[in-house]
């Protein structure tokens, strides 16, 4: 079998241009969305993501600020900037672009970011809504694939589902969502018992670990649907995922590739979660 490509990046494009419809019809209303986002530092990946975020609602006609703060930008500075954005008007979505120096407590910064603003879907209340089936934003990454999910026209209800990796940004979130869609759901992490059996029995495979192709074609039931999250950088300066694309794509019934998959979305539904705040406050 050779497995049906699921292209994110076709997805996003597709995802993009309504919301950029939506974003303009309610800025003709006087309701522009309006995100910031908020980079603490000089990590040389955070820039890079904050700058595409940036980016990202510029093209979908959202307004956009950009804090860059130094390093050394004490935790109580921070905090202060978090509530002066949450009491701001054209504001609906603040971003802290993680992971914030080791001096400042980012469980706290995040605890600050009103929840209907918290636009990421990282504050413990959103957490708690995600977990009682009445979420308010779903964390963006989890919720990107979703919408690829929902693309590949295959029922949820009653599929074994099977996450790789329990992050609080992906992993949690991701079973949370597929369990709500009527899933099965098992979770797996690094102290998962004999991986490749779990692997084996899912019909929607959805791995978010950070290992360069862990799982491999041998490791995946005929047919299925594998959603590769991982983002690897290799030692020769190319990107790959947590799936071993080659092996797998022979196995499964679709695929997402790396680059072109989860990614797009991940800024998509960031959009979208943006998109949804401006919404609720008419
Ligand atoms: P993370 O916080 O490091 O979590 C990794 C998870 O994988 C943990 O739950 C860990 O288990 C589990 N794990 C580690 N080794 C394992 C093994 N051998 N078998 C099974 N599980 C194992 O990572 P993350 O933030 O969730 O990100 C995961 C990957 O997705 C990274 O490559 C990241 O770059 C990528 N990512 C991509 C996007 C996107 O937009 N495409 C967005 C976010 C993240 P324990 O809980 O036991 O430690």
């Amino acid at each position: 079998m050779t497995a049906k490509i699921l292209d994110g990046a076709a997805l996003a494009r597709e995802l993009r241009t309504e919301i950029a419809k939506a974003a303009s019809e309610l800025t003709a209303k006087g309701h522009q969305p309006g995100l910031a986002v908020v980079l603490v530092g000089e990590d040389p990946a955070s820039q890079v993501y904050v700058r595409n975020k940036v980016s990202a609602c510029e093209q979908a006609g959202f307004y956009s600020e950009m804090h860059r703060l130094p390093a050394n930008t004490s935790e109580a500075a921070l905090l202060e900037l978090v509530t002066t954005l949450n009491h701001r008007d054209n504001i609906h979505g603040i971003l802290v672009q993680l992971p914030l120096p080791a001096h400042i407590n980012s469980h706290k910064v995040i605890e600050t970011i009103a929840a209907e603003k918290d636009v990421d879907g990282f504050h413990i209340s959103n957490a708690g809504l995600l977990m009682t089936g009445q979420p308010l934003f779903r964390p963006c990454t989890p919720y990107g694939v979703m919408k690829l999910l929902e693309k590949t026209g295959i029922s949820l209800r009653g599929a074994e589902a099977v996450v790789i990796g329990a992050s609080n940004i992906v992993g949690k979130p991701q079973a949370m969502l597929l369990l709500q869609s009527g899933a099965t759901v098992t979770v797996c992490n690094s102290k998962t018992k004999d991986l490749a059996s779990h692997c084996k029995r899912a019909d929607i495979l959805v791995v978010a670990v950070g290992r360069p192709n862990m799982i491999t074609g041998d490791m995946i039931k005929p047919g299925a649907v594998v959603i590769d999250v991982g983002i690897n950088r290799l030692p020769d300066g190319k990107l790959c995922g947590d799936v071993d694309f080659n092996s797998a794509s022979e196995v499964a019934g679709w695929i997402t590739p790396v680059p072109g998959g989860v990614g797009p979305m991940t800024i998509t539904m960031l959009l979208q979660n943006t998109l949804e705040a401006v919404q609720r406050t008419l």
